[in-house]
């Protein structure tokens, strides 16, 4: 039995994604392994991250790094970083802003419900651009111009959603920013495939990226990289960190928290409710690096062979099955199933999650009759049971 089955908790099949509200993916053994070592030992807290900024600085190419407990943890301590640099005081005070910088400016576009986690540090979301393509009226976006426009001396970051339509482009909002000294902040939380994006948007020039540990990268659901400039990396730790100190015993390691650029110490900041175990620290760790390892082609051919599996089982439903993404070892491959109706996708979704053990498929399509399975968070024989559960449904 399995530590849910004694506890009385169902298992699912996860043929969604990497979801956080289905427990995102499966984590490998060695993952588990070094978090269960990780969990047997005590650290300095600090060490410990000092050694994450190092390893993550390698990876990324970024000056330094961290880990906090996702990457909405993530945008919120880098946010904060943002709004009050290296000044003990403006960190107690989060997220009362007054008197500080206080200003994100975001393309209209990029808004999401993860802008709680910038809003939360007191910072107020300045909106810019028109997306009237998105109305079907226009063929724009936000411009950088209006980027550009919105720029005041009120203006702590910007914030920039990447997915792989967004505009305007990185480099080009990088530009405008850093014409005025305005720091970029990249959500890239799902960014990954292409792994090349570890290091692709700190090329571009952005100052701070977050990456979700417990997406594809297969570290724990609950662990997520924030990664970019030195002492921005050293406003985010400070803000993270437990700050119960005495302060002329602290002795933090330099190369993440250099003491001689602190006029005080602060106190636990505003994204010490964000805390980061030990156990998640090393295990996004092991995971970045036996992601790195794998590499696209092989993960790609793994994940390529669970979405024929169950193509393979849908040769003779009476509904149209596309296998996509099989050439693009960049993307995700995936089985979508194109239903005549609306009614006809709910009726699906609802037999696979009756069936035992539930199966869950992604949805965010079902309103126009698709539904797809996504094979990154099966176990192995997953995909015979996602199969024949659906040929099953599909009659
Ligand atoms: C998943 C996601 C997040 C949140 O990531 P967590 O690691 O779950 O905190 C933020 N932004 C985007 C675009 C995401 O897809």
């Amino acid at each position: 039995m399995n530590i849910y089955q004694r506890r009385g908790v169902p298992t699912i099949i996860n043929a969604a994604g990497t979801l956080t509200r289905l427990s995102g993916g499966i984590m490998r053994p060695e993952v588990s392994a070094a978090m269960a070592d990780a969990a047997g030992y005590t650290v300095d807290m600090a060490t410990l991250q000092a050694h994450a900024s190092d390893t993550i600085a390698e990876i990324t190419g970024a000056e330094a790094g961290y880990v906090a407990s996702g990457s909405a943890a993530g945008l919120m301590i880098g946010t904060a970083a943002c709004l009050t640099g290296l000044d003990a005081g403006a960190m107690a005070r989060l997220p009362d802003t007054r008197g500080l910088k206080n200003r994100v400016i975001v393309p209209r576009s990029h808004r999401n419900s993860y802008d709680h986690a910038v809003r939360t540090t007191g910072a107020r979301l300045v909106e810019v651009g028109l997306p009237d393509r998105g109305s079907g009226a226009g063929v724009r976006d936000t411009e950088v111009s209006d980027i550009a426009a919105a720029i005041s001396d009120r203006t702590a970051a910007v914030h920039y959603v990447a997915t792989r339509i967004s505009q305007p482009p990185l480099a080009d909002v990088v530009a405008v920013a850093h014409a005025s000294q305005v720091p970029v902040v990249v959500d890239a939380a799902a960014e990954l495939p292409p792994q090349a994006n570890l290091r692709n948007f700190i090329a571009e020039g952005a100052d701070l990226v977050v990456f979700s540990g417990g997406k594809a990268i297969g570290g724990p659901q609950a662990s997520g990289i924030l990664c970019g400039r030195k002492h921005l990396i050293m406003a985010a730790a400070l803000q993270h960190l437990d700050m119960d100190v005495v302060d002329d015993l602290w002795d933090p390691p330099a190369r993440l928290i250099d003491r001689s650029r602190l006029a005080a110490v602060p106190r636990h900041g505003i994204g010490r409710p964000c805390k980061a175990g030990k156990e998640e620290i090393i295990g996004l760790l092991t995971a970045l690096e036996l992601f790195v390892a794998e590499g696209d082609e092989a993960r790609h051919q793994r994940w390529l062979a669970d979405a024929r599996a169950i193509a393979d089982h849908l040769a003779d439903v009476p509904a149209p099955v596309t296998l996509t993404g099989q050439d693009d070892p960049t993307a995700v491959p995936k089985v979508s199933v194109h239903l005549a109706t609306r009614a006809a996708a709910k009726a699906l979704h609802d037999r696979l999650v009756d069936h035992r053990p539930a199966i869950h498929l992604d949805v965010s399509d079902y309103r126009s009759g698709t539904v797809v399975l996504n094979p990154m968070c099966l176990r192995p024989g997953d995909a015979a049971r996602v199969g024949n559960a659906l040929a099953a449904a599909l009659g």
